[in-house]
C-alpha cells in the first residue's frame, strides 16, 4: 500500500521526483531561491511602512531553525537516513503555524521562504498565529504506506521539542496529507500519554479534525476570486478557469469552480495537463484520478503540455502547484484576461509579478488568496481546545465571512497606496506584525 491508497488520499499525485527542476514550464535556470524571493517582496512592501530599522532587521529573520537528522526502517530491511526541518519565522501574534511538505526538493531556504509567508498569511486574515513550516527530504510517492508512517512517526519525534497545541501546530502540505497528520497526533500524544488533538490540524474528522478542513483552501480560493468578480463588476457564472496542479488546492478549486457555475477548461498535474474548451466535467475527472492517479489520459479532454497549460486564454488562472512556476519566462505568455488566484505559495517571482502587473492582470496574491487552509485549520484548533464541534456549513460560512473581510481590507489598502494586491497584503500582513512586536516590546 502507497499513501496514494490512503483513505484519506483525496486525489492523485504528491509532488513527484524532480518536479521543481524538470517541470515543462520551469528549467533550472529560472529556479529562484524561493527565501531570496521572500525577502525581495518584502523589501517592495517595507517602505510603505516605516519600520525602525531594528523591527525590518528582525522580521527578515527566522526565530528559530531546527534541521534534524534521522534513520528510517525500510521495508526491504535496510536503514536509511532522512533530513528533515522545522522552522519557526515569527511568533509576536501567536504560536506558530503551517504546513509540513514532503518533497525530494525540499530544502532549508524553502521551509525559511514558506514560514516566513505563514507569518504574513495568518496576519493578513487577522488570526492569532505566527509563521512556521516544515519539510522533510523525501519522494512520498516512492515510499510504502509502512515506510511513510515510520518516517513521520520519527520526524515528529525529532521535531516534538519545538511542536505543541501551545507552541507550533503543523498542518499538511504538498506530499502529505490527514492521514499523516494523524500519525504525527498519535506519536506526540504518545510521548505524552494523553490525547492532544490540537497538535496538528488536518486530521481526520474521527479524531478531533474539522469538517470541511480538506477542502478550505480551494474553497477559500474561490471565495476570493468570486468576491475579486463582485467588486469589479464581473460575471462570474460562465467564466474560463485554468487550473495548475491537481492535488489538495488544485482540485478543490477546481471543484468549487465547477460548483459555481465557472468552465474548468484545463487542469494539470506532475504527469501533463488536459484541456477541454467546452468545460471539463470535474467530478468524473475527480472519479479518474482517484483509480488513476494523474488527470493524463482523462478521455473527455486533449493533452497537452504545462507550459501550453500557462498560455491558453482564459479568464482566471490559478497556479496551484509549486513555486516559480510564473516567471520572466512564462509571465510574458499567459493569456489570462482577468486574474491570477495564486492557490499555491510563491507560484510567481517578483520579476513575473511585474510582467503580469504591466500586462493589467490583477494578480490575488498567496497570502491572501490561499488563506483558507489556515483559516480552517485555527477553527479546527479552536474546536480541538474547546473540545466543541461545528457543523461543516458554519465552518464554511466563517471561511467565507473571513476570505472576503481580508479581500476587502487588502484591495482597500490597494487602492489608499496605489499599488498592487500583493504589496497591500504584504504591507497589511507585515504592518500587524510589527505592531505586535511593537506592542510586546523588548524583552529582557
Ligand atoms: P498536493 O501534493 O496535494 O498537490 C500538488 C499538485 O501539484 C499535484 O497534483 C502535483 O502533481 C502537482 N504538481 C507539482 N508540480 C507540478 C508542476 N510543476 N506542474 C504541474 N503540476 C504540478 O499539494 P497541495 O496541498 O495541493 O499544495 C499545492 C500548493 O498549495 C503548494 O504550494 C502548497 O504550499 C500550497 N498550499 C497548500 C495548502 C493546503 O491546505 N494543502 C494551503 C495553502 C497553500
Amino acid at each position: 500500500m502507497t499513501i496514494q491508497d490512503s483513505p484519506y488520499a483525496l486525489v492523485a499525485s504528491s509532488q513527484g521526483p524532480k518536479a521543481k527542476v524538470d517541470s515543462a514550464s520551469t528549467s533550472p535556470q529560472q529556479v529562484e531561491n524561493a527565501y531570496t524571493m521572500a525577502l525581495r517582496q518584502f523589501d517592495g512592501a517595507a517602505p510603505f511602512l516605516n519600520l525602525k530599522a531594528g523591527i525590518v532587521d528582525m522580521l527578515k529573520r527566522c526565530k528559530r531553525e531546527l534541521t534534524v537528522t534521522f534513520p528510517v526502517k525500510m521495508d526491504d530491511g535496510s536503514v536509511k537516513i532522512f533530513t528533515g526541518y522545522r522552522v519557526h519565522h515569527n511568533t509576536a501574534r501567536g504560536p506558530s503555524k503551517g504546513g509540513i511538505r514532503y518533497s525530494p526538493q525540499v530544502d532549508l531556504d524553502e521551509v525559511r521562504a514558506l514560514a516566513m509567508w505563514m507569518t504574513w498569511k495568518c496576519a493578513v486574515v487577522n488570526i492569532p498565529y505566527g509563521g512556521a513550516k516544515g519539510g522533510v527530504i523525501c519522494n512520498p510517492r516512492e515510499l510504502s504506506l509502512h515506510e511513510l508512517e515510520g518516517l513521520t512517526r520519527r520526524y515528529a519525534t525529532e521535531i516534538a521539542p519545538i511542536i505543541g497545541p501551545d507552541r507550533d501546530i503543523p498542518a499538511p502540505d504538498m506530499g502529505t496529507n490527514p492521514q499523516i497528520m494523524a500519525w504525527i497526533m498519535d506519536t506526540y500524544s504518545m510521548h505524552h500519554g494523553y490525547s492532544v488533538p490540537a497538535v496538528v490540524t488536518g486530521k481526520p474528522v474521527n479524531i478531533g479534525g474539522s469538517a470541511g478542513r480538506l477542502e478550505a483552501t480551494g474553497r477559500g480560493v474561490m471565495f476570493t476570486v468570486q468576491e475579486a468578480f463582485k467588486t469589479f463588476g464581473w460575471q462570474l457564472a460562465g467564466a474560463e478557469i485554468v487550473v495548475q496542479g491537481f492535488g489538495n488546492v488544485g482540485s478543490i478549486t477546481a471543484q468549487t469552480a465547477h460548483q459555481m457555475g465557472c468552465k474548468v477548461v484545463a487542469v494539470s498535474d506532475i504527469d501533463g495537463a488536459i484541456y477541454n474548451p467546452t468545460g471539463i466535467n470535474i467530478p468524473k475527472l475527480q472519479q479518474y484520478v482517484k483509480e488513476f492517479r494523474t488527470v493524463v489520459g482523462f478521455s473527455e479532454a486533449e493533452q497537452i503540455t504545462n507550459d501550453e497549460l500557462l498560455a491558453l486564454p482564459c479568464d482566471v488562472l490559478v497556479p496551484a502547484a509549486t513555486e516559480n512556476q510564473l516567471t520572466r519566462v512564462t509571465a510574458p505568455r499567459v493569456r489570462a484576461r482577468k486574474l491570477v488566484a495564486e492557490g499555491a505559495n510563491g507560484p510567481t517571482t517578483p520579476e513575473a509579478d511585474a510582467i503580469l502587473n504591466d500586462m493589467g492582470l490583477i494578480v490575488i496574491p498567496d497570502i491572501l488568496c490561499n488563506a483558507g487552509g489556515v483559516v480552517v485549520s485555527y477553527f479546527e484548533w479552536v474546536q480541538d481546545m474547546q473540545q466543541l464541534f461545528w457543523e461543516e456549513d458554519a465552518v464554511t460560512e466563517q471561511l467565507r465571512r473571513i476570505m472576503v473581510r481580508s479581500f476587502h481590507d487588502v484591495h482597500n489598502r490597494a487602492k489608499e497606496l496605489n499599488t498592487s494586491l500583493r504589496n497591500a497584503a504584504l504591507v497589511l500582513g507585515i504592518g500587524r506584525v510589527a505592531e505586535a512586536t511593537m506592542t510586546r516590546g523588548l524583552y529582557p
